[in-house]
C-alpha cells in the first residue's frame, strides 16, 4: 500500500484533533521508513523483479523487524512510550495524541495485510507469512488506494475547520496531486536500472515529502 496509509492518519487525526497530521503522516510510514533504511544496508531485503505483483515490482522476501505483526506491535508501543512519556515528544499532546500516534504506526501492517502477497510474517521470518494479495489485481488495488485515501480525506475535513482559503482547499488539492502521482508511479514501465538503493532512497523522499506538506497545510486547519 501507498497513499492508502494516509487514510488512517486522516481519520486518526479526525479522532484526536490535537495531535499534528504532519506526524501522522511519518506514524503511518513509520515501519517504511525503516525498512527502506534498513534494505540498502541489507539488513531487510528486498529485489526488483519485473511485475512481481501487477502493480509492483517489489519482491519484499525478508523484512520481519519492519512488517512482522509482532514487531510491528512493539514499534507501536516504543512510539505510544515516547510520546506519553518522553520530552520532547511528550510535549505535543499526551494521552489520547499518544495513542493515536501508536495506533497509526501499527495500522500499516494491517493497511499492507490488504494488498501485500504472503510476505507478511507474523512473528519471525520463519512464522507464518500474510497477505491477501490485492496487488495481482491492478484495478482493485489503486481503487481500493483512492478510496482510502478519499474516505480520510473527508473524515479530516468533516472534523476540522479551515481558517482561510488554504485551509479550505488545500488539502484536497494535495490529496489529488497524492492520487496522480500515485497513478504515474504504478503506470511506470519497469526501469531495469533501478537499485535497492535508488528505489529506497525516492521511497523515503516522497515520504518525507508527503509529511512536510501535511504538517504546512494541518496549521490551515483548526
Ligand atoms: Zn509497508
Amino acid at each position: 500500500m501507498f497513499i492508502g496509509h494516509y487514510a488512517a492518519g486522516l481519520a486518526l487525526k479526525s479522532v484526536e484533533k490535537k495531535a499534528s497530521l504532519g506526524m501522522l503522516f511519518i506514524a503511518v510510514q513509520f515501519v517504511d521508513y525503516l525498512f527502506f533504511i534498513l534494505a540498502p544496508m541489507g539488513i531487510e531485503k528486498f529485489r526488483l523483479v519485473e511485475n512481481y505483483t501487477a502493480i509492483n515490482h517489489f519482491d519484499l522476501y525478508y523484512y520481519p523487524y519492519t512488517h512482522g505483526l509482532l514487531a510491528s506491535v512493539i514499534w507501536a508501543v516504543l512510539i505510544y512510550g515516547l510520546w506519553r512519556y518522553v520530552p520532547p515528544f511528550k510535549a505535543m499532546g499526551k494521552g489520547r495524541v499518544a495513542l493515536v500516534m501508536g495506533l497509526a504506526v501499527l495500522s500499516h501492517w494491517f493497511v499492507d495485510l490488504i494488498v501485500h502477497t504472503p510476505d507478511l510474517p507474523l512473528l519471525g521470518d520463519d512464522s507464518l507469512k500474510v497477505g491477501f494479495g490485492l496487488w495481482n489485481d491492478f484495478m482493485a488495488t489503486v481503487v481500493v488506494e483512492i478510496a482510502l485515501l478519499v474516505g480520510g480525506l473527508i473524515l479530516y475535513l468533516r472534523s476540522t475547520t479551515a481558517t482561510g482559503a488554504m485551509g479550505k482547499y488545500g488539502m484536497i488539492v494535495f490529496v489529488a496531486v497524492m492520487i496522480c502521482l500515485y497513478l504515474l508511479v504504478v503506470s511506470m514501465p519497469f526501469d531495469p536500472n533501478a537499485t535497492v538503493t535508488v528505489a529506497s532512497v525516492s521511497s523515503l523522499v516522497v515520504f518525507t515529502l508527503f509529511a512536510a506538506i501535511a504538517f504546512w497545510l494541518d496549521r490551515y486547519r483548526v
